[in-house]
Formats: structure tokens, sequence, C-alpha cells
């Protein structure tokens, strides 16, 4: 059994994070989303928040091979508890690049079997972004193309408060 294990804030989760879980589900038998806590990236929803929305996208969008989990520490030391096989990142843009290579190298270091996939962004999603969600709706624009309408409420209500 092939088990990976998708990591990010997912502040808010957008369409671009759906569509890489929606292709992960299918490469795997199973997947975890986990929401991980970054101590250098301030997040505008609570780890709570940020599980319901991720419960309800793969209930709604009816993934049956995929949990959602949350975890306070370091990814492959939960990486190792699952005993996972892969670990899933999704590309926008060369300036992904950088980063997510230095964590992948890292990660393979700290455990040589971890092995990181990833997978190029939908053409139409490259730019979406938690961010860029986050900008518009702060200021009460119209987030309906990047989110969906069945979280859609909650996270604009939310950001701007
Ligand atoms: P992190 O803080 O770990 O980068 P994010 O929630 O911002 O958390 O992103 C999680 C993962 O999802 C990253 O690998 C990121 O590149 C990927 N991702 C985010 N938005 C998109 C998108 N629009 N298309 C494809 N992958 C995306």
């Amino acid at each position: 059994m092939k088990l990976a294990i998708y990591p990010g804030s997912f502040d808010p989760v957008t369409f671009g994070h759906i569509e890489i879980i929606s292709r992960a589900a299918k490469m795997f038998d199973k997947l975890i989303v986990l929401v991980s806590v970054n101590p250098l990236k301030p997040n505008s929803f609570t780890r709570e928040e940020r599980l319901e929305m991720l419960s309800e996208t793969v209930q709604v969008e009816g993934f049956d091979n995929v949990e959602v989990d949350s975890y306070d520490g370091l990814l492959i030391d939960y990486f190792k508890q699952r005993d996972a096989d892969v670990i899933v990142r999704g590309l926008r843009a060369v300036s992904d690049f950088e980063y997510e290579f230095q964590m992948a190298q890292a990660n393979r270091k700290l455990c040589p079997k971890a092995e990181t996939v990833f997978l190029a962004s939908k053409s139409e999603y490259t730019y979406f972004s938690s961010s860029v969600v986050k900008q518009i709706g702060m200021f009460g624009g119209d987030i309906k193309d990047f989110v969906p309408e069945y979280i859609l409420g909650r996270i604009a209500n939310r950001l701007k408060k």
C-alpha cells in the first residue's frame, strides 16, 4: 500500500490545493492532507478552521481515500510515525522550485526513504494561492473563483473581520 502525505498551511484551502489533492488521491492508495503548523508563517485561520474546511472539501468532493490531519512538529517525524512512502507538493512556478527542492533534499537527509513527488499546477491555477485569496477577501473582494462555494461564506466572513 502506497501512503502519501500532502502537507501545507492550507490557510485557507483553494481550488489549486483541491486539484492537487484530487490528482494525488488517484496516484496513491491513501493520501493524508496534513495541516502543518509552520512557526515562521503567521496564519489567518486557526488550525481547527483549516481542518474543518479541508474535511468538508474531502467530504463534498467525495475523496474516499483521503484523510485530513494536523501536526505541530517536524513533517518527517509525522512521515515516519505513519510509515508513509511519499510527500506530495505542488509546483506553480519556478519561484516555488528552490524552496521545494531544498525541503525535498532536507527531508531525504532526515529520512532516506522519504521521496517527494511534485505535481505541476493546472495552468489556470498557477497564480492561485492562499495569500491571493486573503488579500482579495480582506478588502471584501469576490473570491468565488478561488475557493469552493461550500466554504466561501465562512472564508469571506472571517477575512472581513
Ligand atoms: P506551505 O506553507 O507548506 O507552502 P501552502 O498551503 O501555501 O503551504 O501550500 C501547500 C502546497 O500546495 C505547496 O506545495 C504549494 O506549492 C501547493 N500549492 C499551493 N497553491 C497551489 C496551486 N494553485 N497549484 C498547485 N499547487 C499549489
